[in-house]
């Protein structure tokens, strides 16, 4: 993989640039700037504005997305530049997760009803696989879909459903039928949130927000031709989408704004004579750090690499969940030393707009980031289990 920039690239980057300088919605960078959370409007706002430029669902063909596909060396460029301006993460449950599973499996009739709704964020997407007790053991899962006639009748619960408050349609794994090898029975199903019988109910996490959820289906009528794939194929679509929401959750362009963000901060706070960023012991950690992410990027691109000229991202993409995760959390570790005391302080609000602090301006959000941040390395298949994938698939044990 040749990875330095060609003219075309630096032309692109600055492209890039000049886009976000022109279309960077004020109002969103504060808020991103601050750390606090957009609102459903402002994160489709910014989802509409990159897909209008065709910078939305880049990993999608262009036969779907309508726009040219970009090179991997573009793909890299563009998201590191937006990870620079802070622009927001893209929710991946459409873009990244769903679309994938439609535009591989669905049928013409499926990809016609979606596609173009995800790519203009006219509809908000939520996942539904877990379980109360079917977490790393998903395949035990028990939400069931029985056939009547041209339905499905769907009876269950899922858990920790991401922003469900929002959406407005859900893909989910039932099970239609009961076998004795848990993997088989389960179908990938399309829900409308609107149908009578669901109920979304809030979880609220140790920072004090609401960004999860529980998910209730109660005699829930979907019509037989939401099933993605082949009826009782519902585990083999959950490996293919798991695989892609695992290679994507390592977040290496926002570690590196994040690391810079520290170096910076801790080169202005004063301890003793200097300071923060001359203390041997922090500015070790902050090397060793930035030693790991390098290395974790370069993983990356392997396996960007590979997955451009047409694999998968296989077992690499649980290498990078497990070691961009730890780099999130030790991030957000840092940031808390750093503070000292002025870190332990702080109010649940600060999720809900304001960013009151003691100590400097920027205090208000590091402990409700921190404590929010534990939730990564449990999602998307908790780190342990990406270490069991690893022992079987790459080191054969
Ligand atoms: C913030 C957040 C958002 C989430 N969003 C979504 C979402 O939108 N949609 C969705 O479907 N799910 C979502 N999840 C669920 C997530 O995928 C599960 O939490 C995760 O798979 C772990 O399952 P569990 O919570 O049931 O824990 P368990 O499976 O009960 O695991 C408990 C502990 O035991 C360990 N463990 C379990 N089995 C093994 C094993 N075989 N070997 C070694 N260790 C093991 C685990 O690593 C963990 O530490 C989210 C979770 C969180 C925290």
């Amino acid at each position: 993989m040749n990875l330095s920039f060609s003219k075309e690239d630096l032309d692109f980057k600055q492209e890039v640039v000049d886009f976000l300088d022109a279309n960077y919605p004020g109002d969103i960078k504060e808020r991103q700037d601050k750390r606090l959370p957009l609102d459903k409007e402002q994160n489709i706002r910014w989802q509409k504005i990159l897909s209008k430029k065709g910078w939305f669902a880049v990993n999608w063909p262009s036969e779907y997305s309508g726009s040219p596909e970009l090179s991997l060396t573009q793909k890299y460029i563009l998201q590191n530049v937006l990870a620079e301006y802070n622009t927001p993460v893209l929710l991946p449950f459409g873009v990244g997760m769903c679309a994938p599973v439609i535009f591989s499996f669905g049928t013409d009739k499926q990809k016609k009803q979606h596609l173009p709704a995800i790519l203009n964020s006219d509809v908000w997407w939520c996942q539904g696989y877990s379980e109360p007790g079917s977490g790393s053991d998903l395949a035990s899962l028990k939400t069931k879909a029985d056939k009547e006639g041209d339905s499905y009748i769907v009876n269950g619960c899922k858990t920790w459903t991401t922003l469900a408050q929002h959406a407005d349609w859900i893909f989910c794994l039932v099970r239609t039928e009961t076998t004795p090898i848990k993997q088989e029975g389960i179908s990938f199903l399309l829900i409308d949130m609107k149908t009578a019988g669901i109920e979304v109910k809030p979880i609220i996490t140790v920072d004090g927000s609401h960004e999860v959820n529980m998910v209730f289906f109660d005699n829930v009528k979907v019509p037989c031709e939401n099933i993605v794939g082949e009826v009782g194929q519902g585990w083999n679509i959950a490996k293919f989408l798991l695989m892609h929401e695992r290679s994507g959750i390592a977040g290496i362009s926002s570690l590196k704004r994040e690391l810079s963000r520290l170096r910076e901060l801790s080169a202005s706070t004063i301890v003793n004579e200097g300071t923060l960023l001359d203390e041997p012991a922090f500015r070790a950690k902050i090397e060793q750090t930035e030693i790991e992410l390098t290395a974790t990027e370069f993983t990356e691109l392997r396996t960007l690499s590979s997955m451009s000229s047409g694999g998968s991202p296989g077992a690499e993409a649980s290498i990078l969940k497990i070691k961009g995760t730890e780099l999130q959390q030790k991030l957000s570790e840092l940031f808390v030393e750093m503070l000292g005391y002025y870190a332990h302080p702080f109010f649940a609000e600060n999720e809900l707009g304001s960013n009151d602090s003691i100590g400097p301006e920027y205090a208000g959000s590091i402990m409700p980031h921190y404590l929010n941040y534990r939730k990564v390395s449990i999602y998307g298949g908790s780190n342990e289990i990406q270490r069991n994938v690893i022992s079987k698939a790459i080191l054969g044990l």
